[in-house]
């Protein structure tokens, strides 16, 4: 029962988060990968043995939209993006921590 709860929650948590952040990743096989930060980043579909953390890059600044902490990082060797999530316990914000206690709280 609990795992059931927990999912729920988690499905309407993604839900929301793809409501405000748009994915500015375009996956195709037809363009050349290029990278037009913040407007579109255009990425092969798969990664490659090439992308690991060394190769990956960066792009952009970190940003966070409703205490999930996420930026691009592009290969500079095939140049597949993806959109990189930071764990939840890595924030510096205490009024973040604070929040999801809070939230954490009111939801059990
Ligand atoms: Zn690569």
């Amino acid at each position: 029962m609990r795992l059931i709860g927990s999912n729920i929650r988690k499905q309407n948590t993604d839900a929301k988060a793809k409501r405000v952040m748009r994915n500015i990743i375009r996956y195709s096989t037809e363009e050349e990968p290029r990278n037009e930060y913040p407007k579109r980043i255009v990425s092969p579909p798969k990664p490659s043995r090439c992308c690991n953390d060394e190769n990956r890059l960066m792009v952009g600044t970190m940003r966070e939209v409703e205490g999930f902490k996420f930026c691009y990082k592009i290969c500079n060797v095939c140049g597949h993006a993806v959109k990189f999530y930071y764990p939840a316990v890595d924030s510096t914000s205490d009024a973040v921590k604070e929040y999801r206690q809070w939230k954490r709280y009111m939801v059990q």
